[in-house]
Order: C-alpha cells, then sequence, then structure tokens
C-alpha cells in the first residue's frame, strides 16, 4: 500500500506530531509456507534501523512470520475503523496503531508507532483468564513462537527493547517496544 493509505482511517485525535513521525517500511519475512514474502510496516522513524535489522535477522534464521500489513488494511477494519482483534484473529503482525491498551484508556505505545506485535496467534496477550487472540495457546515447541533465546526478541533487547514475555503482571508475547 501507499503511505497515504496506510493512514487511511486514522483515528482524527491522533496528534499531527505523531503522524508525522511514522514511516511506512518494506520488509521480507520467512513464512509458515517455507518461502519468502514481502511486507510492510508503519514504524516510528527511530525505530526503523532496529526493526528492518530484526527482520533480516530472523530472514537469516528462517523464523517464520505469518503476514505483516499494516493496520490500515481493510481486512482489518469494522464498521470503518482500524480493528486491532481482527488484525490478531488474522494472525498479523503490525506496529503503529493509534489506540489505547488493551482493557485500559491510556495509549498503547503503538499508538506511537514504538511497539510491534509479532504472530499474535502463537504469542498471544494474556492477562489473568484473558487470553487474545481467541483461542490462541502459548507453547514454545511451536514454531512463530517468540521466546528469550528466539531471534527477534534477542535482536531487539539488545536494542533496548522491552519484550512483553519478560513482563510480570501480565504477559503479552507477542508485544515488543521501545521508549
Ligand atoms: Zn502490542
Amino acid at each position: 500500500m501507499t503511505y497515504d493509505q496506510a493512514f487511511d482511517g486514522l483515528p482524527v485525535n491522533c496528534p499531527t506530531h505523531i503522524k508525522e513521525r511514522q514511516r511506512l517500511i518494506t520488509v521480507k519475512y520467512y513464512s509458515f509456507d517455507n518461502k519468502i514474502h514481502q511486507g510492510q510496516l508503519v514504524i516510528d522513524v527511530d525505530l526503523v534501523e532496529d526493526i528492518e535489522f530484526a527482520f533480516e535477522e530472523a530472514l537469516k534464521e528462517e523464523f517464520p512470520i505469518n503476514s505483516v500489513i499494516p493496520i490500515s488494511y481493510e481486512s482489518f477494519r469494522r464498521n470503518g475503523r482500524w480493528d486491532d482483534d481482527l488484525s490478531m484473529e488474522a494472525n498479523n503482525s503490525s506496529a503503529f496503531n493509534y489506540r489505547t491498551i488493551t482493557g485500559g484508556q491510556v495509549l498503547s505505545m503503538h499508538a506511537r508507532g514504538r511497539a510491534i506485535d509479532i504472530n499474535p496467534m502463537q504469542n498471544p496477550y494474556i492477562r489473568g483468564r484473558i487470553t487474545l487472540p481467541a483461542n490462541s495457546v502459548y507453547n514454545p515447541e511451536i514454531e512463530g513462537t517468540l521466546t528469550d533465546d528466539n531471534v527477534i526478541v534477542r535482536t531487539l533487547v539488545s536494542r533496548g527493547w522491552s519484550w512483553g514475555g519478560n513482563w510480570t503482571a501480565l504477559k503479552d508475547y507477542q508485544h515488543l517496544e521501545k521508549e
């Protein structure tokens, strides 16, 4: 998609200074069909290099990623609005999304393009009895699952990112962010 398409449907309350920092980048990734694909991400300008490097490393190690499509994609819209649940249910990996945190009112790090979610179906968000997306299970034995020694987690954590699998109050295995 084009830069304009990547922001089609952007919530009207998204501040201009946040939008202006976002970059639409193209990444290559290895997928579950054992082929190399091309996808796109919207991410803060400061983090482009980290993300490009992490995807290069993941490709080298053939870590499978299901799909990488910006949240503005028509299949991730509900009533015209960007819908993270639809993206998660599609096992899609994405970064920028002007939204609040799951189950809360404060802005997510995704709202500033400073977080990325990878393979949500293999890497659920788990808080108490809530697991998202529906029917997802965390099992490090399964391909596409993030762990401490996964190539993406290692690469980004070494560059100052925080992985939601290391959090204690809740687990957000799909999520990596950098302040
Ligand atoms: Zn996330």
